[in-house]
C-alpha cells in the first residue's frame, strides 16, 4: 500500500475529512456556530450542514478537496473536527475515500522523563 509521511501543513491541500463523516457534535456547541452551519440529528446531536447526505461536504469547507482548501469556521469548528489528526485513521479513511495516498504515522520525540533534566541558565 502507498503511503507518505505528511508535512505539518497537510490538511491545507487535503480537506477529506471535511467531506466523509458526519461531523456531528453535542448540540449546543452549535450556538457559537452560525446557524445555518448546522442542522439537528436528533434531540441531543446536532451536525455540521452538509455531512448528513450521501456525499458529504461541510458547508464551511472553501476550496477544492485534494488541491487547496480551508475551514471557514476554523476557530469555531467543533470537537469533532478538532478530534481528527493528521495520519490517524479517521483521516487515511477519508484520504482513500477521495483517491488521495494515505498517510504514514510519525512518532513523536517528545521526551518523556523531563523533570529528571535541570535547567542550564
Ligand atoms: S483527512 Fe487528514 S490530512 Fe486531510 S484534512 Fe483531514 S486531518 Fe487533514
Ligand atoms: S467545520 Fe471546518 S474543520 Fe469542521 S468539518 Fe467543516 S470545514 Fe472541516
Amino acid at each position: 500500500m502507498l503511503s507518505q509521511v505528511p508535512t505539518q501543513d497537510a490538511c491545507l491541500s487535503c480537506g477529506a475529512c471535511c467531506a466523509y463523516f458526519r461531523v456531528s457534535f453535542y448540540w449546543a456547541e452549535g450556538l457559537a456556530m452560525p446557524k445555518h452551519y448546522t442542522e439537528p440529528v436528533n434531540a441531543v446531536y446536532s451536525c455540521m450542514t452538509g455531512t448528513n447526505q450521501k456525499s458529504p461536504r461541510c458547508i464551511a469547507l472553501k476550496g477544492e478537496i485534494g488541491q487547496q482548501v480551508s475551514c471557514g469556521m476554523y476557530e469555531a469548528r467543533s470537537s469533532s473536527c478538532k478530534e481528527v489528526q493528521i495520519a490517524d485513521e479517521q483521516c487515511n479513511k477519508a484520504r482513500k475515500a477521495h483517491n488521495m495516498i494515505a498517510f504514514i504515522q510519525v512518532e513523536s520525540f517528545e521526551s518523556t522523563n523531563d523533570d529528571d533534566f535541570d535547567q542550564v541558565s
